[in-house]
C-alpha cells in the first residue's frame, strides 16, 4: 500500500467525514482482495457466508460497544437518517395516537415534520425561535400517552449536544447520527435509536437502526414490506440488496473504534472539544456560537468571526495550510468545525495553531 499520509488535508468536514487511515488502507485493500477471497468486497455475493460473517460481526460490534443484550436488534439500511424520519412514524404512529418531538435543530425539525403526514404530532420543546443557538427547555412532566418520543441527540447544524435523556416513561426514540459513538450513553433505555453512518461511524449509504423487541412489537404491521422494521429484522438486513461496502466499511469503523475503546474516545473528544472553544473564546477575532458552555455539542464546534474580512480572510488562510471542510451549514454561516471520532488531537491542535496565527497576521494589517 502507497503511504500517502504526506498528501492527507486536515478535515474537519460535517458529513461524509473524515474516517481514520487506516481504516482507509483497509477498506482500500479489500476493494482489491477482500480476506484473500481472490474477489473484491465490491463483487462477494451479499447472501453468501463472506458477508454474512461481516454483517454479523458488526451487530455482535454494535451491541457490545452499546453494552446491549439480545433485547435490542441491529439493522443496516439505506434510504439515509432522513428515511428514518419517516419509517419511524409509519411503523409507530397512527391516526388515533400522538408523538412527541423535541424540536432542537434542523434535523429534528424535519424529523417532526415527516411524522405530521402519519399521525398527530406534540412539540414537547423547541428553540426555533432562538435560532436553535440552545437547547429547548423541557417540561416537567411530559404526557405518558404519547407513542414515542423522538429527540435528536446532537445538533449537526447549530452545534449544540444532549449530555442526558429526556426523563419520561414514554420510549425513546434517538436520531443519534452525528454523535454515535463518541461517548457513553443509556442505549439500552432507548425504544429505537439511529444513526447514518456518514458522520462518525463509517462512509454514506448506510444507515444504522436499534430497536428493542418489546417496542417494535407494538408497531405497525400493515406495511409494505421494505418500510417495516419487523421486516427487515425477519430477514436480518438482507430484505434486498445492502449496501455491502458500506457495510464493511462500517464494520471496520467498529473494529477500530473497539480498539480505541469507548471511554478513551469520549475522553480524547471532550479534551479535543474543551481546547476548541477555549481558544474561540481567548481568540479576539471569533466567538464560539453556543454561548451556554452546557449546551455545546462536542462533534460540531460553531463559531463566526468579528467581521467578514477576518471570515473570508481565516478560510483563505486556514485553506493555504491544507484545512478543509469548516465552512458553516449553508444555512448557517459562519465556520462549523466537526471533531467527529477520527478527527485527532494532533489535528485539532494545528487548527488551533492557525487561528492563533491567523489572529497575529489579522491584527498586524
Ligand atoms: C446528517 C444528518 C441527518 C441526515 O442524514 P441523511 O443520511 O443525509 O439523510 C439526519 N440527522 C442528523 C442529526 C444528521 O446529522
Amino acid at each position: 500500500m502507497t503511504n500517502y499520509s504526506s498528501n492527507r488535508k486536515l478535515y474537519f468536514g460535517a458529513g461524509p467525514a473524515s474516517l481514520p487511515e487506516e481504516v482507509l488502507q483497509e477498506a482500500a485493500a479489500a476493494v482489491v482482495n477482500f480476506n484473500n477471497t481472490g474477489l473484491s468486497i465490491l463483487e462477494i455475493p451479499h447472501r453468501g457466508k463472506q458477508f454474512i460473517a461481516v454483517l454479523e460481526e458488526a451487530n455482535a460490534l454494535v451491541k457490545e460497544l452499546c453494552g446491549l443484550n439480545d433485547n435490542h436488534e441491529v439493522l443496516w439500511m439505506q434510504g439515509g437518517g432522513r428515511l428514518q424520519f419517516c419509517m419511524i412514524p409509519m411503523n409507530f404512529l397512527n391516526q388515533e395516537k400522538t408523538a412527541g418531538y423535541i424540536d432542537s435543530g434542523h434535523w429534528a425539525h424535519e424529523a417532526a415534520k415527516a411524522a405530521a403526514y402519519y399521525g398527530n404530532t406534540q412539540i414537547i420543546a423547541s428553540s426555533k425561535t432562538e435560532n436553535y443557538n440552545q437547547l429547548p427547555l423541557l417540561p416537567e412532566s411530559i404526557d405518558p400517552s404519547l407513542a414515542y418520543l423522538h429527540f435528536t441527540t446532537n445538533n449537526t447544524i447549530y452545534g449544540t449536544q444532549w449530555t442526558t435523556e429526556p426523563k419520561t416513561s414514554v420510549p425513546l426514540i434517538a436520531d443519534m447520527s452525528s454523535d454515535f459513538l463518541s461517548c457513553q450513553r443509556n442505549f439500552s433505555d432507548y425504544g429505537m435509536f439511529y444513526a447514518c453512518a456518514q458522520k462518525n461511524i463509517g462512509p454514506a449509504g448506510v444507515t444504522l437502526v436499534v430497536v428493542r423487541k418489546d417496542f417494535l412489537e407494538k408497531g405497525n404491521s400493515n406495511l409494505p414490506e421494505m418500510l417495516s422494521y419487523a421486516q427487515h429484522v425477519k430477514q436480518q438486513s438482507l430484505l434486498n440488496t445492502p449496501p455491502v461496502f458500506a457495510v464493511y466499511v462500517s464494520l471496520l469503523m467498529l473494529r477500530w473504534t473497539k480498539r480505541q475503546s469507548l471511554a478513551f474516545l469520549e475522553n480524547t473528544n471532550n479534551e479535543k472539544a474543551t481546547l476548541l472553544y477555549t481558544e474561540l473564546e481567548r481568540n479576539s477575532l471569533f466567538t464560539p456560537n453556543i454561548i451556554n458552555e452546557n449546551h455545546r455539542s462536542k462533534m460540531n464546534v460553531c463559531f463566526k468571526a468579528i467581521n467578514e474580512t477576518a471570515e473570508k480572510g481565516f478560510l483563505a488562510f486556514s485553506k493555504n495550510k491544507d484545512v478543509e471542510g469548516i465552512e458553516g451549514h449553508r444555512s448557517a454561516g459562519g465556520f462549523r468545525v466537526s471533531l467527529y471520532n477520527a478527527v485527532t488531537l494532533a489535528a485539532v491542535k494545528k487548527l488551533i495553531a492557525f487561528l492563533q496565527e491567523y489572529e497575529q497576521v489579522y491584527l498586524k494589517q
